[in-house]
């Protein structure tokens, strides 16, 4: 674990890291793992319209809305980007991440490549990785094995992660999701890297340079 002091009490705001994938490609599991090993970085609970799966919950998987609630959302301008994904609508509050990134958290966006293009033209910086499953023929696969979606949703996904993939070069970093373990660690090295950029480490760098100017003159 890190024992550098939270980011908040350095008074600098977090980095906002944007992950995009095809379904299928793993993301949320990766991303699970990761704010896991990394401390001082979460990621970000989504707005949806879609019902909640077996299993998830309201409030830690998504916050779950309806249609006409996020309708209204959209219109009051509370959200940082939004998208429909699959004939649902799936946002990212505006107010939360600001929140959070005013606090010195390094929040994770899992968002899918209309939501990143929105967060960039926004002006707002961000890093974007992009998760790229090994190949087509395994991204069906994982499809086919995970669902019970119709032969024509498996169908549509495929056609959907197409034209998404085509958009991985305007993003900062790609993942390959070959091999879990050895993904989130690559996942890892890229926020520990960006971290240590001169633009993120200038208030601690000037901390440290303002100790030998002290010394200078005493
Ligand atoms: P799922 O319904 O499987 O949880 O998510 C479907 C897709 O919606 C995924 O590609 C996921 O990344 C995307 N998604 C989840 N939350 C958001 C969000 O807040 N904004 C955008 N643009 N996409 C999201």
């Amino acid at each position: 674990m890190s024992s550098e002091p939270l980011d908040s009490a350095r008074g600098k705001r977090g980095l906002l890291f944007i992950v995009s994938a095809p379904s299928g490609a793993g993301k949320t599991t990766l991303v699970e793992r990761l704010v896991h090993v990394v401390p001082n970085l979460c990621m970000s609970r989504s707005y949806t319209s879609r019902s909640a799966r077996p299993g998830e919950r309201d409030g830690v998987d998504y916050n779950f809305i309806s249609r006409a609630r996020f309708e209204q959302m959209v219109r009051a301008g509370d959200f940082l980007e939004w998208a429909d994904v699959f004939g649902n609508y799936y946002g990212t509050g505006a107010a939360d991440t600001e929140r959070c990134l005013a606090n010195g958290q390094d929040l994770v966006l899992v968002i899918d490549v209309q939501g990143a293009r929105q967060v960039r033209s926004s002006g707002i910086e961000s890093i974007g990785v992009f998760v790229l499953p090994p190949s087509a023929a395994i991204l069906e696969q994982r499809l086919r094995g995970r669902s019970k979606d119709s032969e024509e949703e498996i169908r549509k996904r495929l056609e959907v992660a197409r034209r998404e993939v085509s958009e991985c070069a305007t993003y900062e970093y790609v993942v390959v999701n070959d091999e879990l373990d050895g993904a989130v660690e690559r996942l890892r090295a890229i926020v520990l890297a960006e971290r240590a950029r001169v633009k993120a480490m200038r208030g601690t760098a000037e901390t440290i340079i303002g100790t030998f100017d002290e010394q200078k003159t005493s």
